[in-house]
């Protein structure tokens, strides 16, 4: 049975949130909502989830003393991961000394690079994924791509948000897409998977929870990227009940595999009625956040029962969804976001700004969500108030 303090007391349920972004926000608010003292944890201060968090701790989630020693003073009653660059090993022996990691410290390890994951699920678990081969040095590189063939996809084993990827389509493409491999990588340069190019029909996200109740699914949520990196996402894909089927199979199988209570997002390609499997989050995942308009209870709302171990008897659905993202280009530590009243003019769309406190490069910075009597009116009510919000970048 699940008890609940009261923040700042001896009886408050205390959770350390690793990573302080958009998606930890959500799911600081949703712990919130249950009266949780909620430690937001990032590598810079006033991260998004730090601003609605009770307190916050600025280190290198990736220094593992630093961790060990945050984790030894806060003695949170679960340690949340929001990010993949975390100092796993630290996790596994903090789990060993009687912490409890979300969804588990093995599944934080196994998904915190692209290797043990497509291991899992293409060795141990035998799910269909692309043709791949991982490789070290230019040389191995070179042998991987006479192996795979073109085209094909070559990714940093560690990095997110498409940095350090590319497609390779033609013998022009490939210095340049070792050159940017080894330096998008989270840790510079060094490991790289080639995958095989899936000319997928489309491809998902399915929210899968695993509660005390057992394992429930959302609705599958269609995604476009762009360079690897989530532009819009909308709620539901429509898909045949085969195809359907075998996703749900295939989530369930790989989620079982690495077990624990809370939200994953399984990423899958689908071809006809056959489906890939391409990744998975042990968390919360950005192209979930369309269920802030499209779900009773969002993913993040999903993941604060799970991980807390209350029920989930059911998921509303609202209708045809559609989140789009609000990206910034350029340098500010001073932003500002303009034109919001033309971006919110349309009936059931709503704007959400993360408050990150600087950009340098390009950075999403917003997403706009909407509902519509169709996907497609949803999508091009979500892209219209994503356009019409202005970002402004003092100097
Ligand atoms: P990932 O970071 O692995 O999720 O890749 C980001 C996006 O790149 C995916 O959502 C796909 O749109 C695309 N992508 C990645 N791997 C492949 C592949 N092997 N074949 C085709 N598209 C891919």
């Amino acid at each position: 049975m699940t008890k609940l303090g009261t923040s700042f007391t001896s009886s408050a349920k205390k959770v350390l949130l690793l990573g302080s972004g958009e998606l930890g926000k959500e799911v600081a608010i949703e712990l919130q909502r249950f009266g949780c003292e909620v430690i937001a944890a990032d590598s810079y201060p006033n991260a998004p989830a730090m601003q609605v968090a009770d307190r916050a701790h600025v280190f290198s989630m990736l220094d593992g003393k630093k961790l060990k020693s945050v984790v030894e003073a806060e003695k949170p009653d679960l340690i949340v991961p929001e990010v993949e660059a975390i100092a796993t090993q630290t996790l596994l022996e903090l789990e060993a000394e009687g912490f409890k990691v979300v969804p588990t410290a093995r599944a934080t390890r196994l998904t915190m690079d692209r290797e043990g994951i497509r291991n899992l699920a293409a060795k141990e678990l035998k799910l269909r994924t692309s043709p791949y081969v991982f490789a070290d040095s230019r040389a191995e590189f070179d042998a991987a791509l006479k192996e795979i063939g073109m085209p094909c996809v070559i990714k940093p084993v560690m990095s997110s948000s498409g940095k350090g990827q590319s497609t390779i389509k033609a013998a022009d493409d490939v210095d340049k897409a070792w050159q940017y491999s080894q330096e998008g990588g989270r840790t510079g340069e060094g490991r790289i998977i080639v995958e095989g190019f899936v000319d997928f029909d489309y491809e998902i996200t399915l929210l899968t929870v695993r509660h005390a109740g057992g394992t429930s699914f959302c609705q599958p949520i269609g995604h476009r990227q762009e360079n690897g990196d989530y532009q819009e996402s909308w709620q539901p894909q429509p898909m045949s009940a085969n195809a359907l089927s075998a996703a749900e199979d295939m989530a369930r199988k790989i989620t079982d595999a690495l077990g624990g209570y809370g939200l994953f997002g399984v990423e899958l390609f689908v071809k006809d009625d056959e489906v890939i499997f391409s990744e998975v989050s042990p968390r919360p995942h950005d192209t979930g956040m369309v269920t802030m308009i499209s779900q009773d209870l969002s993913e993040f709302a999903l993941h604060a029962r799970a991980i807390l171990g209350l029920p989930i008897p059911n998921i509303a659905n609202h209708g045809p969804s559609a989140s789009s993202v609000i990206t910034a280009r350029g340098k500010s530590e001073n932003i500002v976001y303009e034109n919001l009243d033309a971006a919110l003019s349309a009936p059931d769309t709503q704007i959400r700004i993360f408050g990150k406190p600087y950009v340098n490069g390009h950075r999403r910075m917003g997403v706009a969500l909407a509902k519509g009597e169709s996907v497609e009116e949803a999508r091009n009510k979500a892209n219209r108030a994503a356009q019409a919000v202005k970002i402004k970048l003092n100097q």
